[in-house]
């Protein structure tokens, strides 16, 4: 399975994409928009979510992961109807989420009993923390990256990609978008 897929605008997810080894998270509520989403996610990613929170000691909870393109299509029509049309923006078209891979997380710290939002220093702290344990967890979505993402600053969205990728984007300082632009310049030259 191809832990690095890039999905976005430009790369939307392929018809032919076989989502594999999804388990179900039980009570998964989206803190963020106020909606209750059932939600899969890889178990790989599950596993090493469960080191992170161990490691990292944070209280993390999954509030969404996988969304099928229908799913997403769904929860922007709910969102829509609850925040009205300019909450549009935030929203992914459906097929260019990678939510859809079942690989991307979005989490929610427990502090005292509350939910709260991740912030950018959380972020980038569980970022190293992945890349020191070999976890595969990347901020996907930072302020600094946002011209090449695309997506707004998103502490709270995790995506999963094989760990010695993981460790080539930290070092590098560079988006998904970026590693996949130009492959043979960042694979490390062995062979
Ligand atoms: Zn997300």
């Amino acid at each position: 399975m191809d832990y690095n897929i890039l999905v976005n605008k430009k790369h939307p997810l392929p018809a032919n994409y076989k989502l594999e080894n999804l388990i179900p998270i039980p009570n998964t509520y989206d803190f963020n928009h106020g909606i209750k989403i059932p939600t899969r996610v890889n178990a790989v990613v599950y596993d090493n979510f469960q080191k992170l929170c161990e490691i990292s000691r944070m209280n993390l909870v999954i509030t969404s992961a996988h969304r099928s393109p229908v799913g997403q299509a769904v929860i922007g029509l709910e969102l829509i109807a609850k925040n009205g049309l300019g909450i549009r923006k935030q929203i992914a078209i459906p097929g260019t989420s990678e939510h859809h891979t079942g690989l991307a997380i979005d989490t929610y710290k427990i502090v005292d009993g509350e939910a709260k939002k991740l912030t950018e220093e959380d972020a980038w702290e569980l970022y190293r923390i992945s890349i020191e344990n070999d976890l595969g967890f990347i901020y996907r979505y930072p302020k600094e990256k946002e011209s090449i993402t695309e997506i707004p600053n998103e502490p709270w969205h995790m995506r999963y990609v094989d760990p010695s990728v993981a460790k080539i984007l930290y070092e590098n300082n560079i988006a998904l978008e970026e590693y996949h632009e130009n492959k043979e310049k960042y694979e490390p030259k062995t062979r």
